[in-house]
This record gives structure tokens, sequence and C-alpha cells, in this order.
């Protein structure tokens, strides 16, 4: 899969995509991440993008031109998903992490100021948002899509068994509370079911444990 990462500020995202996971995925070619600098398609001497909103009010708007210049750049192959980060887009979720997973190319344009001019949305397929508050761009939205995506792809994480065990993997489920050594720590025990080895035991066990959350922390789900 190639991942298209479309801002003005490609500091912003380089170092999260070269640790741990992501580092992994790239080095092993199971995925390829390109991150494009918007400001190399400004078409004056001073790399603008953005400018004063028609019709007035605060702050400043991105210019569409450097967005469509990068996008025709990136050739991607017709029916390609282009992202658009937005608080006003539909909810990101884990299935529509695992939709995107199998695409070959995606394209995430990072909003900053007030947002986009909005002659871009002929090139959006997604308008996508990654919760119900503002942030100042779209640079985490794009990082947050990219690595739970990224985690779907076979061979990202060590284990499809822990991809598949997940919160929110198959509809609304949680995934089991977790422990690890010591089995006493300053007091606090392991549950005991844990340590008997009782496989069934222990799946029941961790299945009521995840349901019993999942309804106290979310009972809307
Ligand atoms: N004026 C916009 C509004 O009120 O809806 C907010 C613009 S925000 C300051 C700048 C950029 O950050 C947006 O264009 C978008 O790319 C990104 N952004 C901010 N919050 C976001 C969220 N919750 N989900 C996705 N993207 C977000």
């Amino acid at each position: 899969m190639r991942f298209n990462i479309l801002t003005i500020f490609p500091a912003a995202i380089e170092p999260y995509c070269q640790a741990s996971l992501l580092g992994k995925a790239r080095a092993k070619n199971l995925l390829d991440i390109n991150i494009v600098n918007i400001r190399d398609y400004a078409a004056d001497k001073h790399r603008k993008t953005d400018d004063e909103p028609f019709g007035g009010g605060p702050g400043m708007v991105m210019l569409a031109q450097p967005i469509y210049d990068c996008l025709a750049d990136l050739r991607l192959p017709p029916q390609s998903r282009v992202i658009l980060t937005s608080p006003q887009g539909r909810p990101w979720t884990q299935s529509l992490a695992k939709e995107l997973a199998a695409e070959q190319n995606i394209a995430v344009i990072c909003g900053r100021y007030e947002g986009i001019d909005e002659r871009i949305m002929p090139l959006v397929t997604d308008e996508i948002s990654i919760g119900d508050y503002v942030l100042t761009g779209g640079e985490l939205p794009a990082l947050v899509i990219l690595d739970s995506v990224a985690r779907m792809l076979p061979g990202v994480v060590g284990k499809e068994e822990s991809v598949i065990n997940e919160s929110f993997y198959d509809g609304a489920a949680f995934d089991h509370p977790h422990y690890t050594r010591p089995a006493d720590f300053r007091g606090l025990k392991v549950p005991e079911v844990l340590l008997n080895g009782d496989h069934q035991a222990i799946a029941g066990w961790r299945r009521q444990q995840a349901a019993e959350k999942r309804k106290r922390v979310r009972p809307e789900l």
C-alpha cells in the first residue's frame, strides 16, 4: 500500500512514521509512506498556500490550487481514496480502517487554519473526522488514520491474532483486561482464573470482563 500524506508541515509527520511498527513496516516494504509538502506546489515565489476568506471573517483559508496540482502530480490510479481530514467529516472507526486497508493507494489531505477552499471537494472521496473536537491541523488525524490502517495490513503487527482479538475488530466488542508478571504486584493480585491453565475458563472470564466493561463505559454501543 502507498499512503500519501499532503501537508504543509512534513516535519510533524516524519518522526512518527520512522518509529516502532510503522518504521518497521516501511523497512520491510509492507507500506510505502509518501509525505508531500503542499508548499512545493505553491504557484508564487513566496510559496504561499493560503489567503483571506471571501466574505470576511477571521483566519486564513488554504488555497485550492496547490492541492489540485499536488494530487495531479501523485498520478493516483482512478478510484483511489482521497481523504480530507475535517471535524465535519464522517467519524473514523475501526471498520473504516479495515475497509481502507484493502486499498492500494490512499491520499490524506491535512488542513490548517480555517480549513481548505471548498472547491477541492470534487477531488475528495471521503471527508473524515477523528472526533468531535477541533485540532490545529490535519496532521494528527492523518497519523491516526495511517496508524490504524497500517496495523490491519498483513505482517505489520507481529501476530495477526493480536489484531483479530482487539476492541472494535468485530463490531462493538471490547478487548479483555491484560496482566503480566509479577502475579502479585504490591499486593494487587492477578485474577486466579488466569493462573490455572484452564483455557475454556480463561476464555469465558475474558469474554465476560470485556462485555461488562463495554456496557459500563459505552452503554450506547
Ligand atoms: N474551521 C474548521 C471547523 O470549525 O470545522 C476547523 C479547522 S481546523 C482549525 C484546521 C484543520 O485541522 C482542518 O481543516 C482539518 O484538516 C484538521 N482537523 C481539526 N480537527 C479535526 C478533527 N476532529 N478531525 C479531523 N481533522 C481535523
